[in-house]
């Protein structure tokens, strides 16, 4: 991560090599393929809440108009950049996230990444490009495919005129490939949490996830995905818990709340209950990447995803995990400021529990603005509900 973003801010400063910034499932690919280095405002958000710097930021964002129910990733980052503020001082001794040469989205997780986009766009008069996805939609159809091949296709001709390269086919099919090779080896990582007990958590993932989000297509987060999914299998080979005494295991649902990582992560250690999959970290596994078709199949890869599906969809989904984790409880997490990751508002838990027949708890709070979070009573929750499950 480090050499990530170092190259960055060097090319920041000199100019070297010309920088796209990208929404987290955006058409990355695409621009690592025409030699732009990829910026991800959503791991910066991340990092904001991570090292709880947004509740603070959140503010200034507010004051530009930007209102306090909107994503909190949105109104932390541009409060953060209007008070001259970054994790990336602390965490690597940079001082400012990377100046853009062009502002790249794709609308399939939320508008509010285009809104984003756009605020920087018309504050740093840099250009912003996008592709418009399909939302909420259950069997994908030919035609949705081919529509947004299209516009990835599209995004070429102006990527040209900013990179002041000509579009190569070969280079691109490379970052295809590459980032194809990332994802399956994500999903191994991440499946090896089916093991009983579980080597890892869904809070380990959310820090392992960052090479796969910020730097899927190349080589080093591949050597670095081999590497963990080796030590997680040694893990289970050596029978190594992660959650010690493992009595309980759960299913995560919904954005993490990334200033309470550790005390989440602690207070399950202590009722001996291991978070083992998660919608979110999955989200970042694109096997439908194909090199020998690379705009149709980024196409697919961008638009199956979780996020963009109807309800049906969603549930038939997290059937599959249980049949795969084997948890024994549901946890959904209703982000204050992300509706599109938050699917406990519509009926779902009822019907899975239902259909599951297992507990299902919801909780309150958010990704980023703490304010939306209460300590005391998610404890009391979670607690009562470990009890439930024991019962
Ligand atoms: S999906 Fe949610 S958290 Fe992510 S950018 Fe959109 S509103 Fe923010």
């Amino acid at each position: 991560m480090a050499e990530y973003f170092h190259e960055m801010d060097d090319a920041s400063k000199t100019g070297a090599k010309k920088i796209a910034w990208c929404t987290s499932v955006g058409p990355a690919e695409l621009l690592r393929g025409m030699g732009f280095l990829v910026y991800f405002p959503e791991n910066h958000g991340a990092m904001l809440g991570a090292s709880r710097m947004a509740t603070e930021m959140i503010p200034y964002a507010n004051a530009e108009g930007y209102s306090p129910d909107i994503c909190s990733y949105l109104t932390s980052d541009i409060g953060a950049f209007l008070q001259n503020k970054t994790p990336l001082q602390k965490g690597y001794g940079i001082g400012c996230v990377p100046k853009p040469d062009v502002l790249v989205y794709n609308t399939n997780q939320c508008r509010d990444v285009k809104d984003w986009f756009l605020w920087y766009s018309r504050r740093l008069k840099v250009p912003a490009i996008g592709v418009h996805t399909h939302r909420g939609i259950g069997d994908i159809k030919h035609y949705q495919i081919k529509d947004i091949a299209r516009q990835i296709e599209e995004l070429v001709p102006p990527l040209e005129a900013i990179s002041g390269e000509a579009f190569d086919l070969d280079r691109f099919k490379a970052a295809v490939g590459l980032s194809k090779r990332t994802s399956q080896l994500w999903r191994e990582c991440l499946e090896t949490a089916a093991a009983i007990p579980s080597p890892w958590t869904f809070f380990d993932a959310t820090v392992h996830m960052a090479p796969a989000v910020v730097a899927r297509g190349t080589a080093a987060c591949n050597d670095y995905y081999e590497c963990l999914v080796a030590e997680l299998k040694r893990r289970i080979e050596n029978n190594a818990a992660a959650i010690e005494g493992e009595k309980h295991r759960i299913y995560w649902e919904g954005m993490p709340i990334w200033g309470k990582l550790r005390s989440l992560s602690e207070l399950f250690a202590q009722l001996k209950t291991c978070v083992v999959a998660s919608t979110y970290c999955n989200s970042w596994i694109f096997e439908q990447l194909d090199a020998d078709n690379p705009f149709e199949s980024m196409a697919s890869a961008y638009t199956e995803l979780f996020i963009v599906r109807d309800e049906a969809y969603k549930e038939r989904y997290i059937e599959a995990s249980r049949d795969l984790y084997r948890f024994d409880g549901i946890l959904f997490h209703d982000a204050k400021t992300c509706p599109y990751n938050t699917n406990s508002r519509y009926g779902m838990p009822e019907r899975l529990r239902r259909k599951l027949d297992i507990p299902i708890l919801t909780i309150h709070g958010d990704l980023n603005d703490l304010r939306c979070y209460s300590e005391e009573q998610t404890k009391t929750n979670i607690e009562a509900f470990i009890e439930q499950m024991e019962e």
